[in-house]
């Protein structure tokens, strides 16, 4: 247990000029990896904290929206998903909604820093809780190499649960990368990336991922929002690439989803799909 300076964690946000901080108890962990430095802290009203290279990954409190909008509508999107690969997602808080869903036969977990994956078991193991299911393999790898050498439509949804566009991510937000996932998805193939805020990012990232989606051979692409404490701005999108539409899903499905949910149902899902008149005129 190791003392803290300051009571407080804060993430500058340099493009919006803004921060975010919570209260804390202590810090549990401080290591460098090869791929990052990952900080574990306890906090006063949030749970659990994990940090990469100074940005947050997430908190105990409010990993479930982003955990289960970035899982729930591809997989409702997709009219029968089998087949999931997640690139990143070390926490394992994806994971844990995909393997909810009953029809999934397998998923392979792709994250470049194993030690992400190994301070999640011990840090957040309720996000860990599913990791033992027989249908997971965990590959520790980089993400833009596996989909380079992916089968062709080997995958029926890719969930791309990374971190920001920086370091080892950096590739995971190119047209190049998209295409490579296009290969490897099957003909009714879904592809959903985290896409940061609508407020802060949308001509940096946003924009720029959909022309990219679109270069790369997809017909459709949608951001769906949802609000993210923790992430700066509180705004967040997940963002749906299809080789079908990806406007429509199997809301009767996810109406009578067999399993809990903290946020996702079928009325969330209709509701993240409508788009703000910025998203439409661009
Ligand atoms: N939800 C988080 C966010 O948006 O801040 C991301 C959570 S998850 C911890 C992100 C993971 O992506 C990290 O564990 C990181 O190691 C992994 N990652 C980054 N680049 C990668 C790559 N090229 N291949 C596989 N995993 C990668």
């Amino acid at each position: 247990m190791k003392p803290v300076n300051s009571e407080w964690f804060t993430e500058y946000c340099e493009e919006g000029g803004s921060a975010f901080s919570l209260q804390l108890k202590e810090k549990l962990h401080d290591e460098t990896t090869p791929y990052q430095r990952i900080e574990i802290y306890a906090t006063t009203h949030f749970g659990n904290l994990m940090v990469i290279d100074g940005f947050v990954m997430l908190t105990a409190r409010d990993n479930f929206l982003y955990h289960e909008m970035m899982s729930h509508p591809a997989l409702f999107t997709h009219p029968q998903p089998r087949r999931v690969t997640i690139i990143g997602g070390g926490d394992c808080g994806t994971l844990r909604e995909v393997l909810k869903h009953p029809g999934i036969g397998h998923v392979v977990q792709v994250e470049i820093d194993e030690r992400v994956t190994r301070l999640s078991e011990q840090y957040f193991p309720e996000l860990c809780e599913s990791n033992r299911d027989a249908r997971v393999r965990f590959d520790f790898g980089d993400g833009i190499r596996r989909m380079k050498e992916a089968g062709a439509g080997s995958v029926d949804v890719i969930i791309v649960d990374s971190t920001d566009p920086i370091g080892p991510a950096k590739g995971l937000f190119t047209e190049d990368f998209y295409r490579d996932c296009y290969h490897a998805l099957g003909s009714d193939g879904v592809l959903v990336q985290q896409s940061e805020s609508p407020l802060l990012h949308y001509d940096s990232i946003i924009r720029p991922m959909h022309r990219a989606m679109r270069a790369a051979g997809f017909s459709d692409s949608i951001s769906l929002q949802f609000p993210q404490p923790c992430y700066p701005s509180g705004w967040w999108t997940a963002t749906l690439a299809g080789k079908k539409s990806v406007r429509e899903f199997r809301s009767g499905d996810a109406g009578k989803k067999p399993f809990p949910t903290r946020y996702y149902n079928a009325a969330i899902h209709q509701g993240a799909l409508a788009q703000p008149e910025f998203f439409l005129t661009g």
